[in-house]
């Protein structure tokens, strides 16, 4: 050491008895002051700053809590139409060089509080807006996303009216406010994104709608759509073995069974697939329509897009009853929110199909369109839907049902799926 403060005490201390003591003394002394600060800062979770963005729906807007680790828990009240209030638990949130947006036309203010075990949070909204908020995990990211979602005053007036403010001085921490904190824990998080981290591309799941007691379409000539788009499938599964033989086929069916829609994706998601595709068939009550269309999970902006969602989430039981399933608009947001990376992915792949069917397989394109899928929203991964074609067109209906036609349009979903491996840099 030949720092001019600490010489003349190691001088000092050299010429007593006690050197050794002093410096050892020192050398802790030394750590202590060195050391200390790093090990708390490693505790400390910044909170770095609020962005806000449009919700894609046009029906509210998103505020994204910029933070370097996942809260434990959090949560939401809404004593007052325009006052919001979030609990974030965990210790060690710093709050104090945040960055805030300059203009936000959904809040004019927001105050950060210290409480027990994590921080507070006051969000005036605007005047004249009304949000319903509710807070989510980012599946990608440690953030913490806010959702507002616009509401009817007297809705959100009646919604409040029994919900007290928090006086945050006076805040104490309950085993209710905590068995009430509705987030994943970060260790479940961080789980999460070593699966995501760990991601190399090589399963593939293929689903071939329908099935069983549930024929799907019904088109020219009775042809089914369950036997078409199985055959598809299976076409599908072959090109990949053949020649991807490093990614392995999972099939949510491969006979003639019916499976449940939240039952495919429960299969993808067992089997960790890094895509999910299911293949169907189009119809229409005329003739005339044909066409290839690729579907990924959104909402639907056009009145064929909800006709084909409506279809597809439609399910014919074992005694012939009807069961037209759903997915609400929230259900929507709430996977927005939490898997905007799949979403990106899955329109990615859905545009490099319909290349491959409007380009090489001189399939009429009808475009890559967004739906409110029940079977997409089940497979937390990449997913399209493949309309392959209309059945209730005589000649598509004759393509789809010949070995050939099958054959080219399951090569071009194979190579739409290789291209994106391969884009992905695996
Ligand atoms: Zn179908």
């Amino acid at each position: 050491m030949h720092c001019k403060v600490i010489n003349p005490i190691l001088k000092y201390a050299h010429k007593t008895a006690n050197y050794r003591f002093f410096r050892a003394l020192l050398v802790t002394v030394l750590f202590l002051t060195f050391s200390l600060p790093f090990s708390l800062q490693a505790q400390e979770n910044t909170l770095q700053k609020l962005t806000t963005a449009e919700r894609s729906d046009g029906k509210g807007q998103v505020i994204r809590f910029h933070l370097a680790q996942a809260v434990d828990s959090f949560q939401v009240y809404q004593p007052d139409p325009d006052l919001i209030q979030l609990t974030l638990y965990q210790e060690n949130i710093d709050t104090a060089d945040i960055n805030l947006p300059n203009i936000s036309s959904a809040f004019d203010e927001i105050s950060f509080y210290d409480i027990p075990a994590g921080i507070g949070v006051d969000i005036y909204i605007t005047e004249g807006k009304f949000y319903d908020g509710k807070a989510y995990h980012d599946g990608n990211s440690n953030d913490l996303l806010l959702g507002l979602t616009e509401t009817e005053k007297s809705e959100l007036e009646y919604l409040t009216k029994d919900t007290e403010p928090i006086i945050w001085s006076s805040f104490t921490i309950t085993e209710q406010n905590l068995l009430e904190g509705n987030g994943n824990t970060p260790s479940e998080n961080s789980d999460y994104n070593q699966t995501r981290d760990k991601m190399k591309f090589d399963v593939v799941v293929i689903d071939a709608g329908h099935g069983g007691h549930d024929p799907g379409s019904i088109g020219y000539r009775n042809v089914q759509e369950k036997n078409i788009v199985l055959e598809i499938a299976k076409k599908v599964g072959g090109y990949i073995n053949e020649y991807m033989p490093e990614v392995e086929v999972v099939y949510t069916r491969d006979s003639d069974e019916f499976i449940e829609l939240e039952e495919r994706g429960s299969i993808a998601n067992d089997a960790e697939g890094d895509l999910f595709i299911s293949i169907h068939c189009n119809s229409h009550t005329t003739r005339q329509p044909n066409g290839t269309e690729l579907y990924f999970l959104g909402l639907e902006r056009s009145e064929s897009a909800l006709e084909v969602m409506k279809r597809e989430n439609k399910v014919v039981r074992a005694n012939n009853d009807i069961e037209q399933r759903e997915l609400s608009q929230e259900e929507l947001l709430v996977y927005e929110l939490a898997n905007s990376s799949y979403i990106t992915a899955s329109e990615q792949i859905a545009g490099m199909m319909e290349y491959q069917f409007d380009e090489r397989a001189q399939r009429h394109s009808r475009g890559v369109k967004q739906g409110r899928f029940v079977v997409l929203y089940h497979a937390s991964m990449p997913a399209v839907l493949v309309e392959t074609g209309f059945i209730s067109n005589p000649s598509e209906a004759r393509y789809l049902t010949s070995d050939r036609g099958q054959s080219y349009i399951a090569s071009a979903i194979f190579r739409a799926i290789r291209n994106y491996k391969e884009s992905n840099g695996n």
